[in-house]
């Protein structure tokens, strides 16, 4: 096992991803590729949904946070799991539809839904709409009065919480482009519109506090803020709110420095404490939906490359650049998120080097990782970087005009294109002129 129980080594001495040699597999699939294992995301929807349902009832509903990882099959994989979706944009919706995804657990999120999206999401019958601010009330209220229809909706609270992770990844803090603040008072107004407004049904409340979070205590502290909410709606409203959804935000093992973590257990110490202030607070238990995305299917997934040059810099550093990068895997970029990586091809032998790993792009920035310890590397290793599940292939793009790699399922000893390798004439098809 490396890092995660889907990683081992055969006797060959190669990396295998859910029981398949990764050598093997780009070989046959070409690299970059993602490589997806189907039974580990399938085991941690089951991990969830078992233990929401268990620990808050048998109402509880896991959504998945489908931007973490986004294609058509996908879609099909949550909806056989019996989850319901969180989707944030137009292009997503549009997805899960073509996956014939079940309307009523579509959660439809974002800071700025255009008019467009609005009406696609009533159009589409989505069973919750997640309203974000004032304006965008009163242009849903207007879009479900013009077809005589009450939409449902959560609205996006904002409990002020610092889960003390990276800060470009936090979203509960009051200064925030999202929701509506407890503390300012503007969560109690939209409350208030909500419930004057025509075609609008206030189903519940929604608030999430951020990503890779590994300790229970700022879900805690967001329960307690939210339920103290809830019981200030009945009181001044005499509106009992009946959803309550906490976000996502649980966090994942990327290298071994990481602390391991059981959801089954965090879920169980979540529910407790909600459970407990409620009472303390005189509320009805709200059925309680929960929203992971990163934890359902980043473990699952590794990235295959080809290494290509090695250039040692006397002094200073050893650069392994592979055929992949930014473009493919763009989080070191954006946040320093560290990775697990090795050669494939000698994943028995030890890592005796550190290394700064390179990708293609002619950008300075374009790296997937500093200091990363690594078995030696020469041209033509098969290198994989571990954990890219989430967050990469969803946020791909082709720049240098780089086509994106293909998603590969892998599942019981097989292997399946489900999302195939972007090709130049892909790259050229919308061009005009
Ligand atoms: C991103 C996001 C999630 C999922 O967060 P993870 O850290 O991937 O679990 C859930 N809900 C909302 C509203 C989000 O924006």
């Amino acid at each position: 096992m490396i890092i995660h129980e889907h990683f081992d080594i055969n006797e060959n001495g190669h990396l295998t991803i859910g029981g398949l040699d990764a050598v093997e597999l780009a070989e046959r699939f070409g690299t970059p590729a993602y490589i997806i294992d189907e039974n580990a995301i399938r085991a941690r929807c089951r991990e969830y949904l078992g233990a929401a349902r268990c620990e808050f009832g048998e109402d509880a509903l896991v959504l998945y946070a489908s931007k973490a990882l986004c294609f058509t099959g996908i879609y099909k994989l949550a909806a056989e799991e019996g989850l319901g979706i969180d989707c944030v944009s137009g292009g997503e919706l549009y997805t899960a539809k073509r996956a014939g995804f079940p309307a009523e657990r579509i959660y439809f999120h974002g800071n700025n839904k255009t008019d467009r999206d609005l009406s696609d999401a009533i159009d589409m019958g989505v069973g919750r709409i997640v309203v974000d601010n004032l304006d965008e009330l009163a242009a849903l209220s207007r879009e479900a009065s013009k077809r005589g229809i009450v939409q449902s909706i959560l609205l996006r609270i904002t409990p002020g919480i610092d889960p003390h992770t990276h800060k470009a990844i936090v979203t509960g803090n009051i200064d925030s482009k999202f929701g509506s603040a407890i503390a300012t008072g503007q969560a109690m107004e939209i409350v208030k519109a909500a419930l004057a407004s025509k075609g609008i049904d206030l189903a519940g409340l929604h608030c999430h506090i951020g990503s890779q979070i590994f300790d229970v205590d700022p879900f805690a502290d967001a329960a307690d803020i939210m339920i103290r909410f809830i019981a200030d709606i009945k009181r001044e409203c005499g509106y009992e709110i009946r959803e309550l959804n906490l976000g996502g935000g649980l966090g994942v093992r990327y290298t071994e420095y990481d602390r391991e973590i059981s959801y089954t257990d965090a879920i169980a110490d979540i529910a407790k404490i909600v459970r407990s202030f409620c009472v303390t607070h005189g509320i009805k238990m709200p059925k309680v939906l929960l929203e992971p995305g990163r934890s359902l299917v980043a473990a699952a997934g590794a990235t295959l490359y080809t290494v290509g040059s090695v250039k040692q810099i006397p002094g200073f550093r050893t650069y392994v650049s592979v055929d992949g990068g930014m473009p493919d895997n763009p989080r070191y970029a954006l946040y320093q998120s560290q990775y697990t990586a090795l050669i494939a091809n000698k994943a028995d032998k030890p890592k005796d080097l550190r290394v700064t790993l390179a990708g293609r792009c002619c950008e300075s920035g374009d790296l997937i990782g500093e200091n990363m310890e690594l078995q030696s590397a020469e041209r033509g290793d098969i290198l994989a970087v571990l954990v890219t599940g989430a967050y990469n292939y969803s946020m791909a793009s082709n720049y240098n005009r780089i086509p994106r790699p293909p998603v590969i399922m892998v599942k019981d000893g097989e292997a399946k294109v489900a999302v195939r390798r972007e090709t130049y004439e892909d790259i050229v098809k919308n061009d005009v002129l």
